[in-house]
């Protein structure tokens, strides 16, 4: 069995943009950890991946949350021999092992949750967002695969590759589909702000299962819709798309409607949120 540093490999539990996850165990310890290795070598989108990595391993130095994987160790280069005999340097993040596995698994597998248990999840998400921008970071990746559940279904934010202290950035990072549309017009803007477009398309996914749009493409007759500002319009074809009719409380559109609004300076702040009807209604637990 492969061993990295003090880490014996199990599994791959993940894969990213930009690296593989596995399941590991310390070998001094017995402890799961996950293995977050990238090799020093690649670079993509010409970002490299050595810089992701040491940018990852300071933020999470600097946050401590039980909303967001715990950083445990990490090797910024920790030589292994590939099954060809050919030595790669890799980078390690060893951190806190989230059993329940992505959102995003969740979701695409059609799990319903309740409204109460989608409210449960978003105030975590939005708890973290707010604890994340209070120690000056945006996120700047949030999306389905990049938020976990450990035990009992605590969520989990991860992936704080893009994650900065810039109050304003020039960069267009992210995922496409997450991205506030000022973001994807490679404008100058506040990643703060960004991160709560990303947290309303993920709040829509986790309450419909669905994208509250095709591709941000101002051809995308959602996206359109969004970019005019027809609202009404936006959600009558959202009540009635894939051929069955749905209702979207008032206070639900609202909300979303505030957090979806394409001039960041309208859009709803963590705060706004957090003060809304649809935010304060009652809660459960993921049975
Ligand atoms: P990338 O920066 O390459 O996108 P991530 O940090 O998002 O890498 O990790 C890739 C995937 O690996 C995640 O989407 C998730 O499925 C899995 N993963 C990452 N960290 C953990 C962890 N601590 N526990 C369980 N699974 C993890
Ligand atoms: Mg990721
Ligand atoms: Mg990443």
């Amino acid at each position: 069995m492969t061993t990295i540093g003090n880490y014996k490999l199990i599994k791959k539990i993940g894969t990213g943009g930009f690296s593989k996850v596995m399941l590991a165990e310390e070998v001094s310890t017995g402890q799961k950890v996950a293995l977050k290795l990238m090799k020093n070598s690649d670079t993509r989108q010409g970002i490299h991946r050595k810089n992701l990595f040491e940018s990852e391993v300071a933020v999470l130095k600097e946050l401590d949350s039980e909303n967001i994987l715990k950083l445990k160790d990490s090797d910024v280069s920790a030589p292994v021999t590939n099954t060809l005999g050919k030595v790669v340097d890799l980078s390690y993040i060893a951190l806190e092992y989230a059993q329940n596995g992505e959102l995003f698994d969740y979701v695409a597998n059609g799990e319903k949750f309740s409204e109460r248990t989608t409210r449960f999840f978003f105030h975590q998400i939005v708890d973290t967002l707010k604890y994340m921008h209070s120690k000056g970071y945006s996120h700047r990746d949030i999306k389905p695969e990049n938020i976990l559940f450990g035990s009992d279904f605590t969520l989990k934010f991860a992936d704080f590759g893009f994650s900065t202290k810039k109050d304003i950035c020039s960069q267009r990072r992210g995922t496409f589909g997450y991205m506030a549309p000022e973001v994807l017009a490679n404008e100058a803007h506040d990643p703060k702000k960004a991160d709560i477009f990303s947290a309303a398309v993920i709040l829509f996914i986790m309450t419909t299962k669905h994208c509250p749009f095709i591709k941000a493409d101002p051809n995308d007759k959602y996206y359109k819709l969004l970019i005019k500002g027809d609202i009404e319009q936006f959600w009558t074809l959202h009540e009635n798309s894939n051929g069955e009719s749905k209702q979207f409380s008032e206070d639900f559109k609202d909300l979303m409607t505030g957090m979806l609004s394409f001039d960041p300076s309208e859009r709803f702040s963590l705060e706004d949120i957090q003060n809304h009807s649809w935010y304060n209604g009652p809660v459960a637990k993921k049975e």
